[in-house]
């Protein structure tokens, strides 16, 4: 079901549960403020998850209330996991789904890194 971005953190979503190590995950990369991790049903050859380590429902809220040393952390992991992976010269995509339009489906804040093919138009028109 998607999520309603407006809604309190649930920390019993399954990015919280990953974070906690409760259930497992191909880890890609982490850090302080960031873990990323292979999307466990890709949507392109290379399709990673990268989450911050904090309790953010979805962009709005961690634009809002995250801190600056959070915020700039996240962002460098998204960055970084990019360029370790050598998706730069090929190129990428970044994608945030927000609340129900979006369907949003995990709570917690997350970007998908799509890349390792040509990925199309941004929007299914
Ligand atoms: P959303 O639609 O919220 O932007 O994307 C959620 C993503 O999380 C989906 O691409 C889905 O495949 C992925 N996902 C859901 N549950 C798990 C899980 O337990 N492990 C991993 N690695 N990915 C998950």
């Amino acid at each position: 079901m998607a999520v309603d971005a407006t809604q309190p953190y649930d920390d019993q979503n399954v990015f919280a549960k990953i974070l906690r190590g409760e259930i497992p995950n191909r880890t890609v990369y982490e850090d302080d403020f960031a873990l990323a991790f292979h999307d466990i049903n890709p949507q392109a050859p290379t399709h990673v998850l990268v989450i911050p380590k904090g309790a953010y429902v979805c962009w709005d809220d961690f634009s809002a209330k995250a801190s600056e040393a959070e915020i700039a952390g996240f962002v460098r992991a998204v960055g970084k996991v990019a360029r370790d992976l050598g998706l730069v010269a090929p190129g990428y995509r970044l994608l945030a789904n927000t609340g129900t339009d979006s369907h949003q489906e995990v709570p917690h804040l997350h970007v998908h890194l799509f890349a390792g093919q040509p990925l199309g138009p941004m929007l299914v028109r």
